[in-house]
């Protein structure tokens, strides 16, 4: 949809083809007994006044004046053995939480905690593609971040274990070891947090849905055509060429140039030749070991009450059991007490995110064949959580229900997303960040533009790279007028 929008602008004619019955893929939402369920934003970086990612987020309607935001009052708060410890979006006040908690850690919680204020200096460049970045291009960028190096160089050769094993006191190796997935590289834990403290990674009010929703309306208002319910099934290629699109009802349509926005592990199975994947992709693909992906058993509550004590994200610990065939001795708990309207008057919406390897995924998707047993693990699995999280938070009792549950493999089954993935590649201390131009050799008029060109992915990852397909468009027609 960004580059649907920023090729209207500039005077294109362009369809959208989506499969889905709504645009937005998976950054969405849905309507369950009453209660709304927000698929997706946690944080949304480029939320702040002033940034490039700002101004395309309000290019595209994402954000814009009268939207707003909710102010995240933390990244998120863990609990151990009766204690806790925050981080919050103020970070002295984590600070001081943290010496207080651990004064034998002063020296690395100092540096921690400095390093996070020079990762505030981090952007996501969305001028132009990489690959047509010129020296001075480079040079300015460079200066940008210039704060960036050195934190890379403290925090990017180590992965979260190492980081948290920096630290003495159980209670900090717990919270940095259950915040993101095992593996990140300890540098986009700094980078994530800073998103929060500078402000520029807060949540537009309305949610997911909404956002997507206003994306669309934007493509639309600037003339484009955006067809819900229209599968691609194949791209039309003949020669260098492609000729056009071959829907799933079997209608053809044709074009002088397409743009493949979703999942690139599909566009090179289902919809082009493989042989034709970038072989910078094709190497992310291949090391499974340095680039591995993750999703979630994700588990939606619904809660009799507003509980002010769980506001926010928690993570605690909790009896071990089994999720997928991962074991489990940790739980998340999010509220969206934040914005009342997805939930009746004086109830609430709970979430918890199970992270799922790509072991997880092909559990789920071999259970997947036998429909009722996938449904009854999914349901075993919840009413598990649901003790465990009613042991911690025992005024919850009698007071929570479960409101829907999902796994990896409904990612696939609603956005063709490879593994059940949700973000690109986790890019791990022993691997390079790669970032994929959208070009395909071979192929002149085909354009890729996904999340999975750009690691860690997510919708900056996302929004960057449709600006980019339209760039090129752009400048290919302005080059040959
Ligand atoms: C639980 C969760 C939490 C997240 N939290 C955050 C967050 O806090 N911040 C953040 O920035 N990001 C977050 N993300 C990630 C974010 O949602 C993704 O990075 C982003 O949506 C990826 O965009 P995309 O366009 O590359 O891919 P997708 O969203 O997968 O979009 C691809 C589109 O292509 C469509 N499609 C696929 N196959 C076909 C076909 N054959 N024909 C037609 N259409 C097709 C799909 O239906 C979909 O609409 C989260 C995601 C999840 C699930």
């Amino acid at each position: 949809m960004t580059a649907g929008v920023f090729l209207q602008k500039a005077g294109f004619e362009t369809e959208i083809f989506e499969k889905n019955a709504a645009p937005g893929g998976q950054c969405t939402g849905w309507k369950r007994d009453g209660f709304f369920i927000d698929n997706c934003i946690h944080w949304l970086t480029g939320t702040k006044e002033g940034s490039a990612l700002n101004e395309l987020w309000k290019e595209i309607g994402a954000l814009s004046d009268d939207v707003g935001v909710h102010e995240k009052k933390m990244f998120f708060s863990v609990r151990q053995n009766g204690e806790t410890l925050t981080f919050w979006r103020d970070k002295e006040r984590t600070r001081k939480e943290l010496l207080a908690l651990s004064p034998e850690d002063k020296a690395e919680i100092n540096k921690l905690m400095d390093y996070v204020k020079l990762a505030e200096s981090m952007t996501v460049p969305v001028e132009k593609p990489f690959d047509a970045m010129s020296p001075l291009d480079f040079l300015k960028l460079g200066l940008s971040m210039k704060e960036m190096g050195k934190l890379m160089k403290e925090y990017g050769k180590i992965d979260m274990n190492e980081l948290a094993m920096r630290f003495r006191h159980p209670l900090i190796r717990y919270a940095i070891t259950s915040y993101m997935p095992k593996g990140y590289q300890a540098y986009a834990f700094l980078v994530s947090y800073a998103t929060v403290t500078s402000g520029n990674g807060d949540v537009p009010k309305g949610g997911s849905l909404l956002m997507a929703e206003r994306i669309a309306e934007r493509y639309r208002d600037c003339g484009g055509i955006l067809h819900t319910n229209a599968e691609v099934e194949k791209i039309l290629i003949n020669k260098r060429k492609a000729e056009g699109i071959l829907l799933k009802d079997q209608t053809r349509v044709s074009a002088d140039d397409f743009v493949c926005a979703c999942d690139t592990d599909y566009t090179f199975r289902a919809l082009l030749p493989a042989e034709y994947m970038p072989k910078a992709l094709r190497r992310q693909y291949a090391e499974r070991e340095k680039y591995p992906v993750a999703s979630g058993f994700q588990i939606a509550w619904a809660a009799d009450g507003i509980f002010p004590e769980i506001s926010g994200t928690r993570i605690f610990s909790c009896e071990a059991f089994t999720v997928g065939c991962s074991l489990a001795g940790s739980m998340s708990l999010q509220s969206y007490d934040y914005e009342p309207d997805f939930a009746p008057l004086g109830k609430t919406v709970l979430q918890t995110n199970f992270a799922q390897s790509e072991e997880d995924y092909r559990y789920w998707e071999n259970l997947y064949a036998d429909k009722e047993a996938y449904r009854k693990k999914k349901q075993e699995t919840a009413e598990e959580a649901k003790k465990r999280l009613i042991a911690e938070y025992p005024f919850l009792e009698g007071k929570v229900r479960i409101l829907d549950v999902w796994t990896p493999m409904t990612y696939t089954r609603y956005c063709n997303s490879w593994q059940g993935a949700y973000m690109s590649f986790i890019t791990t201390a022993k691997a390079k960040n790669v970032t994929v131009p959208g070009v395909i050799k071979g192929l002149d008029n085909v354009l890729l533009a996904s999340q999975w060109l750009m690691g860690p992915g997510g919708l900056p990852s996302a929004a960057a790279m449709g600006k980019f397909a339209a760039w090129r468009l752009i400048r290919k027609y302005s080059s040959v007028s």
